[in-house]
């Protein structure tokens, strides 16, 4: 079909699902994705289009208290290929939904395959098309041609390499009897940071826990050296005991108010603090500052709570290591995920910076609505902030720190807070309902 209306590069989970949305729109839609033509990604194993790199599971199916939950339930509302599927090729997983993963990639293959509107190519390109409305859904392991022909009409520095990622913190589940807010030495606006002291004993621990803690095993394709700017607090800590306490760790030019005295009024230098920045326009969410690592999952976790302030913390993400391509859409792209320097272009999927198979085959499917919207001469409004949908656009397209932007999980931070003091049960509902209540609206215009 040489007559095409878009292009979509990719056949992963975002480029499938985008290209699902637009031929049911009825727009005539080319899929070049390069496996299938002697091109294989360091991650992937088969031909199939949605392949699951990783686990099988699309994580908690629950609508009410989950945030994944209720995107699943938003995406099965807007008729996606990819949770079609899914439910489809559901095994036993408690309340997750995890799928058949040769089965759900073999059933989404067939469905586009089989669909009048789209014709798939088996293909590799290294160019961003000069011209035509095109969707960029390459993922995380963008072939490198493709991958420098995106840098260089982004920018210089727009294309982001990163090797481990920090943990974030529900803003929320930080004691702030215990932390308190302020910059270093005061600057800016002297209380842009939450600080969590630690007392010697308390670090001398803490090193001890990194160093002991299990590590993440490496993947021949994640064996990338570290950028001194992005090393792993563990690597730091088996630099030496005071690695960590003349890096991120360190208390100079922070008053711990917990030591007010008559002699330092303020409160004095901790021995070691731990700072967070916020990480959303809303400041639900807190980066743990310079704590990148590759400690596995439980153990950052159990760590981390021995950090006073964060007992009690709950993660929106955790620290991980892998090699990954995004770029820094916060800045780069509309509302409507276009490159704003290159209107034909859109991007979908994990490369804008969204991360996990269900958000970027939510951004794929939104990538694919905006875009059908645009070729058939209908205005489409994003969906309400309220949403899952639409708080991870919101954060993709513009919520997000630009400069400090890094891989995110849908999560109720990422929407606008609920006020007043309730039970954490009860605000999961509360954040769920009112995301159904502003969805219903939105559907009928779209
Ligand atoms: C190693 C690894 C493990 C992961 N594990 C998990 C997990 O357990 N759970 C989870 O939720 N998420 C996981 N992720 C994140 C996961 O990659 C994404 O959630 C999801 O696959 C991204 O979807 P996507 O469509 O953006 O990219 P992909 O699914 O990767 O699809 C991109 C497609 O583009 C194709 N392509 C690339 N370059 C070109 C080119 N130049 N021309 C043509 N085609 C091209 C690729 O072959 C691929 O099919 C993992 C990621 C990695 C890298």
């Amino acid at each position: 079909m040489s007559n095409h209306q878009i292009h979509i590069i990719g056949g992963g989970l975002a480029g499938s699902e985008a290209a699902w949305q637009l031929a049911q729109a009825g727009i005539r839609v080319k899929l070049s994705e390069m496996r299938g033509s002697g091109d294989m990604t360091p991650a992937h194993h088969t031909d199939g289009l949605a392949e699951l790199v990783c686990s099988n599971s699309f994580r908690s199916d629950d609508a009410n208290s989950n945030a994944v939950g209720l995107l699943h339930q938003e995406m099965r509302a807007l008729g996606s290929i990819i949770m079609a599927q899914g439910d489809l090729h559901k095994v036993p997983a408690g309340s997750a939904l995890a799928v058949d993963r040769d089965g759900f990639s073999d059933g989404v293959t067939a469905a586009l395959a089989a669909h009048p509107n789209i014709t798939i190519v088996r293909e590799r390109v290294d160019q961003l098309p000069a011209e035509g409305l095109t969707i960029i859904a390459t993922g995380p392991l963008t072939a490198p041609g493709l991958a420098d022909s995106i840098g260089a009409a982004t920018g210089k520095d727009a294309l982001a390499f990163f090797d481990a990622i920090a943990p974030i913190v529900h803003r929320d589940s930080i004691d702030m009897d215990i932390a308190w807010f302020q910059s270093r030495w005061n600057k800016g606006d002297g209380h842009d940071y939450i600080n969590c002291a630690l007392s010697k004993d308390q670090y001398l621990a803490f090193h001890q826990g990194l160093l002991d803690g299990e590590k993440a095993e490496f993947k021949q394709w994640e064996n990338v050296p570290y950028f001194e700017g992005c090393m792993p607090i563990e690597v730091m800590a088996e630099r030496g005991v005071d690695t960590l306490r003349y890096g991120p760790m360190k208390g100079v030019g922070l008053d711990d108010p917990r030591t007010a005295s008559a002699e330092f009024p303020n409160g004095r230098w901790p021995y070691a603090c731990v700072q967070l920045r916020q990480d959303n326009a809303t400041g639900t969410l807190w980066n743990i500052v310079g704590f990148q690592t590759k400690l596995k999952h439980a153990a950052q976790v159990a760590l981390f709570r021995t950090i006073p302030g964060l007992e009690n913390a709950e993660f929106a993400r955790l620290g991980g290591l892998h090699r990954n391509t995004f770029i820094r859409s916060p800045e780069l792209l509309d509302a409507t995920l276009r490159l704003k320097s290159r209107p034909n272009i859109r991007f979908a999927g994990q490369i804008t910076g969204c991360e996990g198979y269900v958000e970027s085959s939510a951004i794929g499917l939104l990538a694919g609505r905006f875009a059908a919207a645009e070729i058939l001469g209908r205005t489409m409004a994003p969906p309400p902030v309220e949403t899952a949908l639409g708080a991870l656009l919101g954060h993709i397209t513009g919520g997000a720190e630009a400069e400090t932007y890094q891989p995110m999980n849908v999560n109720f931070g990422l929407m606008p807070p609920i006020e007043g003091r309730t039970k954490k049960a009860d605000r999961k509902l509360m954040y769920t309902a009112r995301a159904r209540a502003a969805l219903e609206p939105w559907l009928e215009t779209v």
